[in-house]
């Protein structure tokens, strides 16, 4: 095995995080943007596991209200969005240990209970997405469902025993809902549409919801999985690239375009910055997390990105 496969399989177990974890600083404290990207791409291209995964003071940011419906109510590096309606509220992924506790504390924060989640939905079963499944069921109850696609299911099953022999062992609940492609669910009143997006994980899922912003509702997307960190081969990355040209065209859909990206990884729409704009804004103001543009941007160096890795992973499989 040539070294660069070698340190890229142990980054997908993840063992390089606790060799470099001991002696580095954390990045920063206050979640900006462009050092988390830089360690982001550090770590899909050299298998660098950065500290801010583990670090839990650089990872407490305060919760906030992005919509008059929707709420952030994740960490620094990974985000987890709570969608709320009086009936009821549905929370778009469950961070993980230690960390699900922040996400509890961060809702109850913003004055909403936990108790009233109806519904979780889980983009992908890797650890920062799914692994407080658990301890949210715990916490929530038998009342509140969790919703996957089938192969997401499969795959946080996997990863989650896989990760026992590892630093960071979480376990997975059995599988509730099954989402297939275009299915609507709904949590109390708040109703969130799924779209089977296979790529950065092959059962990685991405979500449409309504996003109200005083009297004008957004069509709001958060894109399941956005990094090549844990792929396998080729038809992976062309899995990835079919996806993106999807989601891409349902930015331009007739009846109800996507508007805007509220990401699973926050750093990578510039979120901690452009949130900071709606403590300034004026009524007259754009809403500073709507940025088409910027999305579609977004959507192109993906696809770009993943055309350049498609190659590599051609020549991979062939020699
Ligand atoms: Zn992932």
């Amino acid at each position: 095995m040539k070294l660069r496969h070698f340190r890229s399989a142990l980054a997908a177990l993840g063992l390089l995080a606790t060799q470099a974890s001991a002696q580095e600083q954390p990045l920063s404290t206050k979640c900006e943007s462009a050092p988390l990207m830089t360690a982001w791409t550090e770590l899909g291209e050299k298998g660098k596991v950065a500290q801010f995964i583990e670090y839990a003071v650089a990872q407490k940011i305060e919760p906030y209200k992005a919509f008059d419906n929707v709420y952030y109510v994740g960490i620094c590096w990974v985000s987890a969005w709570l969608l709320t309606s009086p009936q009821g509220h549905v929370l778009i992924d469950t961070l993980y240990e230690p960390f699900t506790e922040q996400l509890l504390a961060n809702i109850r924060a913003l004055g909403l209970d936990p108790k009233d989640i109806k519904l979780v939905v889980i983009t992908h079963g890797h650890f920062d997405h799914a692994g407080g499944a658990a301890r949210l069921k715990s916490v929530l109850g038998p009342g509140t469902r969790f919703a996957m696609s089938r192969e997401g299911w499969r795959e946080a099953a996997e990863e989650a025993a896989l990760s026992a022999a590892r630093t960071r062992p979480w376990t997975m609940i059995e599988p509730d809902i099954v989402l297939s492609d275009g299915q609507t669910v709904t949590g109390g009143e708040v109703a969130i549409e799924a779209f089977e997006t296979p790529g950065h994980s092959m059962g990685t899922i991405s979500f449409a919801f309504d996003a109200r912003d005083g009297a004008r509702t957004y069509r709001a997307f958060t894109v399941g999985g956005l990094g090549l960190n844990r792929i396998r081969g080729p038809d992976q990355v062309e899995a990835f690239i079919a996806s993106v040209k999807r989601i891409r065209t349902l930015t331009q859909d007739g009846a109800r375009p996507v508007e805007l990206h509220l990401a699973t990884h926050g750093f990578s729409t510039g979120l901690t910055e452009a949130k900071d704009l709606l403590k300034t804004r004026k009524p007259t103001d754009p809403h500073p997390l709507v940025n088409l543009q910027g999305f579609r941007k977004q959507l192109d160096d993906l696809q770009a990105g993943a055309e350049k890795r498609l190659v590599i992973e051609r020549q991979r499989k062939a020699n």
